[in-house]
């Protein structure tokens, strides 16, 4: 028998068998009506009454629906009302500045476009069909009792498109379709052990790789899911403690803003002994695997995965035959990105590059067929990282391939900062590199070559790239230089500008 996926299998079965529970703790306190402690039996009528509500407004199946928010109930929420009707979510990265979500509202072809209120007034230039404030209920759910058209589900469809930084100037929307997820969600789950006795956190973004498909995971599982709005290293250890939380996902920045909240903490470390962390988006220092198991007395697990694979591809956690091992040594296991999650083929090409192949590969990148079949050539998918595959079968990422930066867990593309930057009348050339950085990972540096006769300051160009493009995606130090290493055929050589700051490291990424 043939039944296909869908993202209405999580929710069905929550409300199912977990329809009294709470399934979602809303953040509390939010420039929007807090939703509370929300039931799975009402998060599957709200999702009802959403895709009620988008029937109202016109929207065809296939359609698509941004939703521009910090984590909150109602984004959570989308991903079953809008997916879950056959319409297509756009959850777009919150930190962007107004050019950039419009670019991203505007090429998606989103016709409706939800935003926080808190970013109401900064994003006013962001149209669409129809735009509504998250907060007014009427405008986000149609009237109790209303019911949706029914949905037949397709495991092809696209359920989700996520914009992706990567190796162009403009961002990638990365077509997610319902089987993605889950296979995604289910073989997630799997590896880290998810069951209905755990309580999940939602520290991750949801618009990044959809909170990495731990809604959909969770949802499926009756799992309660707490959220948090904003990052804070001392409110992820409160929340630990309130809600007797058992898992959270974290990009390495995060696990450290909780370590440093860990050390002024007074008491006992809330969920020692019970606290699993999923650490992934850059590869975390040994130390702080080591400290985490120390210091929090938390598991420490690694994942590894794009935005392209939905995105798990390898995992890493503590095996029976490590249990025994000193703490440095097992973190040393722990340190590499792990062994491929079930269905998960990997290769490394003869350039090092890491290629997979997974039923959790995107479908393609939105209205870009020539980026797709890129990406896809061969019948692999192309990371772009490089890595080292040991006999083991696992997994290590030891250099970048693509033109990209990780900083906090966050893809900046070099090329879209080197075309803010060459848009100053000073600038003549441009480098856009990684360095390394105790607390981001990694962090921006440009080298400059000012154009002949003109002048300005570090400052001067750092303020200009934060007017126009999102502040995470500035420098954090400029170089004035005389000149750029270049090859025989102009290009920019990266690989050598890069190489004095990461000299003496045993990996090329931090
Ligand atoms: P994104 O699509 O924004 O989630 O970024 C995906 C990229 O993050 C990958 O291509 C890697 O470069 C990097 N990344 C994710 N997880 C890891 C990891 N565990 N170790 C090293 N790099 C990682």
């Amino acid at each position: 028998m043939f039944v296909p996926f869908s993202v209405n299998d999580f929710l069905d079965r929550a409300r199912t068998v977990y329809g009294e529970r709470v399934g979602v703790v809303d953040e509390p306190v939010q420039p929007a009506p807090s939703l509370g402690d929300v039931t799975y039996a009402e998060l599957a009528t709200l999702a009802r009454r959403q895709a009620a509500k988008l029937d109202e407004l016109g929207l065809e199946v296939g359609d698509r629906v941004a939703v521009v928010s910090q984590n909150s109930a109602r984004l959570l929420t989308s991903f079953f009302g809008v997916c879950g009707s056959g319409r297509v979510l756009v959850p777009v990265n919150f930190r962007l500045r107004p050019d950039e979500v419009s670019y991203i509202v505007q090429h998606s072809g989103a016709r409706v476009v939800y935003v926080d209120p808190e970013l109401d007034e900064a994003l006013a230039s962001v149209t669409a069909e129809h735009r509504f404030v998250l907060g007014d209920d009427d405008d986000l759910f149609a009237p109790e009792g209303v019911e949706p058209r029914p949905w037949e589900p397709d495991e092809a469809a696209t359920a989700c498109i996520n914009y992706t930084s990567g190796t162009t100037a403009r961002p990638k929307g990365v077509q997610i379709t319902h089987r993605n997820i889950w296979v995604n969600a289910v073989t997630f789950a799997m590896h880290a052990g998810v069951s209905d006795r755990d309580v999940y956190l939602h520290t991750l973004p949801m618009f990044h790789a959809n909170g990495w498909g731990m809604p959909f995971a969770t949802t499926g599982l009756g799992v309660p899911q707490v959220v948090l709005r904003k990052v804070d290293g001392a409110e992820i250890l409160r929340r630990v403690e309130q809600h007797g939380v058992t898992f959270l996902c974290a990009a390495p920045a995060v696990v450290a803003s909780v370590l440093d909240a860990a050390a002024t903490w007074e008491g006992e470390i809330p969920g020692r002994d019970r606290v699993r962390i999923i650490c992934a988006g850059a590869p975390p220092p040994t130390r702080t695997i080591v400290r985490v198991q120390e210091e929090l007395g938390w598991e420490f697990i690694q994942i590894y995965g794009l935005t392209e694979t939905s995105p798990l591809l390898t995992i890493n956690r503590t095996r029976s035959e490590w249990d025994d091992l000193p703490a440095e040594e097992r973190a040393s296991r722990l340190v590499r990105a792990g062994a491929p999650a079930l269905g998960v083929r990997l290769d490394v090409d003869k350039e090092g590059e890491v290629l997979a192949r997974s039923n959790v590969v995107l479908e393609g990148y939105w209205e870009q067929p020539e980026e797709s079949a890129r990406a896809l050539e061969g019948g692999w998918f192309h990371t772009g990282d490089g890595g080292v595959l040991g006999d083991d079968g696992y997994l290590t990422i030891s250099d970048r391939k693509k033109d990209v930066i990780i900083t906090g867990g966050e893809n900046v593309s070099s090329i879209e900062v080197e075309d803010v930057l060459f848009s100053h009348p000073a600038v003549a050339e441009v480098a856009v590199i990684g360095v390394p950085d105790e607390k981001w990972g990694e962090t921006i540096k440009a080298l400059v070559v000012l154009a002949d006769g003109a002048s300005a300051t570090e400052a001067e160009l750092i303020a200009w790239c934060k007017e126009r493009a999102a502040g995470y995606k500035a420098p954090t130090s400029v170089e004035f230089r005389d000149e750029l290493a270049r090859t025989a055929t102009g290009k920019l050589q990266k690989f050598m500008l890069r190489q004095p700051y990461w000299e003496g490291r045993e990996r090329q990424v931090g």
